[in-house]
């Protein structure tokens, strides 16, 4: 009857509730055992200034690397550290990593820039503000805080409030530029463009996907650089694949780039000879040192 139909109804949710359960409780043990033991490794993805085609900066990018599964990627993992606090300590841990990294580079004569993802809990955090981490992490590595730039997301602009500003200002006069990734895929309302110390946008990827034949894509990343440009900021095009993307968004008015079309995101090890390729095989050379 009605009665024993609801019961298992209730039978079947619980199943799922406790698949799902157990595999988020099993990611979570994971996690925490994947911190104690150092499982995480960042790939890091070139930018490509695509007037003259240098290669001005890379973006760090967090990989697990877990003994049973392989590379989880950070779609899957960052949103559970975040929610379990993990994400300070991670965070510390990617600022160090990039930086260490971008010192060798320097040393070898790459005079780029990186780029490093921020989530909004890092800039939360009041017993190390995140403008303070930065400032040691750079001193610790000898890196100009021009040399990096900083990702943040809608999200964290629309939690408004008065220590994340803050702390964004501070950043931002230290001398890291401050670039808002995913544009146009968040809640943000425009207006935070103008009271956040935003220097870049990066237009999210999913514009870029089906350019140039999508119309409707076209007017939307016209209207974001148009934008962008007139409020003084670099724009930087997400998840480009193909040359036609390429000679469309540069025409449209973004001046770098950022995608498969380039290369895909590398570990430290392949990115070195991918640079070195490059230096060689084209005319265009790097980005000197101090520029
Ligand atoms: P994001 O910052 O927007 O990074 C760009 C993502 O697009 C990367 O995914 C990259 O691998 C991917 N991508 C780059 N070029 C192409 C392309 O041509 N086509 C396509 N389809 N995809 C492309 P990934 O590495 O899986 O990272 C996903 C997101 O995870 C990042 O998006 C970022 O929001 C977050 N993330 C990664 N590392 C960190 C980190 O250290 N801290 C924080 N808080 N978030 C991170
Ligand atoms: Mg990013
Ligand atoms: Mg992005
Ligand atoms: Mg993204």
């Amino acid at each position: 009857g009605a009665k024993d139909e609801g019961r298992n109804h209730f039978k079947y949710f619980t199943q799922e509730m406790n698949l799902a359960l157990i595999e988020r409780l099993g990611m979570e043990r994971d996690l925490r055992r994947a911190v104690a033991n150092d499982e995480f490794c960042l790939f890091y993805q070139p930018v490509v200034d695509m007037e003259s085609g240098e290669v001005t900066s890379l973006e760090a990018l967090l990989r697990w690397q877990d003994p049973e599964q392989g590379l989880v990627s950070p779609v899957r993992f960052i949103p559970v550290a975040e929610d379990m606090g993990l994400m300070g300590e991670l965070g510390q841990w990617v600022m160090d990593k990039a930086l260490a990294d971008l010192a060798r580079l320097h040393a070898m004569g790459f005079g780029l820039s990186m780029a490093i993802n921020v989530s909004a809990c890092q800039c939360h955090c009041k017993r190390q503000s995140l403008d303070e981490q930065l400032r040691s992490a750079l001193s610790r590595h000898g890196i100009a805080p021009r040399h990096l730039h900083v990702e943040i997301t809608e999200s964290l602009l629309l939690d408004n409030s008065h220590h994340c500003l803050e702390t964004l200002n501070n950043i931002r006069d230290l001398g890291c530029a401050i670039y808002l990734d995913d544009f146009g895929t968040g809640y943000s309302s425009l207006s935070y463009l103008k009271k956040f110390p935003i220097s870049a946008i990066k237009i999210d990827k999913s514009f870029v996907e089906q350019l140039p034949g999508c119309e409707s894509d076209a007017s939307l990343v016209r209207a974001i650089v148009n934008m962008g440009k007139s409020l003084g900021m670099k724009l930087v095009a997400e998840g480009i694949e193909s040359k036609d993307q390429q000679a469309f968004l540069q025409a449209l008015g973004s001046q770098f780039g950022q995608g498969y079309l380039y290369s895909r995101p590398l570990p430290f090890d392949e990115l070195l000879p991918w640079l070195e390729r490059r230096q060689h095989s084209s005319s265009d050379g790097f980005a000197c040192q101090n520029s």
